[in-house]
């Protein structure tokens, strides 16, 4: 390796500057497709794959060649991301901080979060890219060399189906798993449910059969959550978590709103049933600190493609992990923000176990080449080591799929600003993009 360097320095002196900066860049091992101080974005395109729901796929293009890409929210829109290109065009995507505060204004919760993620995911993907190093290395340290997940099973009326079709997944090699206890499993049985639509104490009664029938089957050790209770006053939250005491669940999912951190701090107060929440917030400041600052659950859940991606998510993590609050990952989309949430999961000292919502979709981990295959190999997912997210466009299978004509079309449309004229400037002094004042008027 020394030799090759030296061997490339050699080269370097024997042509003109740019290329001699080219080599010293190779022999500090920078990939040399890119000039990092001159990498600007160039383009942001995208398409929207149809499977279980929607996965809108962006791509972020630069002069160099490198490229970079993310996803919006499951069941959102590539608009989304689109209205943030004209604050990205001309500026150097490996300033992470830079771009992501300059779109931060334009993200919202729910799937108003996904454009700012899908970008945070591609400049993670660049910049993995130029340095040569995966990006989990660009957010922090690899605490894990596999990610732990849980899928969502489908429910039945009847417990005993409901509980086989478990154990078939804890065949399948999971290890976490998860259940959709709606109260309109029990709605028509007599006296179950109230005016209201909530579960009655016999109706609690008849939900608790499915928790046993469930825990039957993949044992009453196993990590299990329940999500989907349908909506509940904090009152009646605390009626069903004090039901559910007995079996011990890692988790009951959005008893309410997740932004009643009062409600949730209640319900949570009242009851040894760990709460959760967290899937539609976005951001520390915007959506997890209340949460957190105040205890209101137990465990909190981000998805990291509403959450704001690798980097604010860290951020989130690291602070519920400073107070005491275990991370889960929700997670709904394609491999591409699967494997850029597999990056984020393996830095997190507080990770539990991540959400997939696709493991009967036989064509869902042919949408990309680069992980290795399985994608989920006996309930883990295995940390990629390649540049940046180590994924790229299976383009064949994706097209096969697509919700609307067009793979990664031109975006004219979108070049010019449509959230905010504020950067435009123009010949008047003003702060420039680096905090410098420009234009100055002098007398
Ligand atoms: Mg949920």
């Amino acid at each position: 390796m020394l030799q090759h360097a030296a061997g490339l320095a050699a080269l370097g002196a024997a042509s003109g500057p740019a290329e001699a900066a080219a080599q010293s860049r190779s022999a500090a091992g920078v990939n040399t497709n890119s000039s990092p101080s001159d990498l600007k974005i160039t383009d942001m395109r995208a398409c929207t794959v149809a499977a279980n729901y929607d996965y809108p796929i962006i791509r972020i293009d630069t002069n160099q060649g490198v490229y970079g890409l993310g996803e919006v929210r499951d069941a959102g829109v590539k608009g989304i991301a689109l209205i943030l290109k004209a604050h990205l065009l001309g500026k150097n995507p490996l300033q992470i901080d830079a771009r992501l505060s300059q779109i931060r204004p334009f993200a919202g919760q729910g799937r108003m979060g996904g454009g700012y993620s899908a970008v945070d995911m591609a400049l993670h993907d660049i910049a993995g890219k130029v340095y040569g190093v995966p990006a989990w290395r660009l957010i922090g340290n690899k605490l894990r060399d596999k990610i732990r997940i849980y899928c969502d099973t489908t429910g039945h009326k009847d417990p005993k189906i409901y509980g086989k079709r478990m154990a078939d997944r804890k065949k399948m090699g999971f290890t976490f798993f998860k259940m959709d206890l709606y109260t309109s499993l029990v709605e028509d049985r007599p006296g179950a449910v109230n005016v209201n639509g909530v579960a009655t104490e016999k109706g609690l009664g008849y939900m608790c059969e499915y928790i046993a029938a469930v825990r039957d089957a993949i044992g009453w050790d196993q990590p299990l959550g329940a999500d989907h209770f349908g909506r509940l006053t904090v009152n009646d939250a605390i009626r069903y978590a004090r039901a559910f005491e007995p079996y011990q669940l890692a988790w009951a999912e959005d008893f309410v709103d997740y932004r009643d951190w009062r409600g949730l701090k209640q319900i949570s107060d009242a009851t040894t049933t760990p709460t959760l929440t967290g899937e539609d917030a976005f951001g520390l400041e915007e959506g997890f600190q209340n949460l957190i600052d105040n205890q209101a659950v137990d465990l909190i859940q981000p998805d990291p493609e509403t959450s704001g991606a690798l980097r604010e998510t860290k951020r989130i993590a690291d602070y519920a992990d400073m107070h005491g609050i275990p991370t889960v990952l929700h997670f709904a989309g394609s491999p591409v923000g699967c494997m850029a949430s597999v990056h984020l999961a393996c830095t997190l000292r507080n990770f539990v176990v991540m959400e997939n919502h696709a493991v009967d979709m036989p064509w869902w981990q042919d949408l990309v080449t680069g992980p290795a295959k399985p994608i989920i190999q006996n309930g883990y997912i295995p940390v990629p080591d390649k540049p940046g997210l180590g994924v790229e466009l299976n383009a064949e299978v994706i097209k096969e799929h697509l919700r609307y004509p067009g793979y990664f079309e031109p975006t004219p449309m979108y070049d010019d600003f449509i959230v905010s004229g504020f950067r435009r400037v123009g010949p008047w002094p003003h702060f420039d993009e680096d905090g410098k004042y420009v234009n100055a008027v002098t007398y």
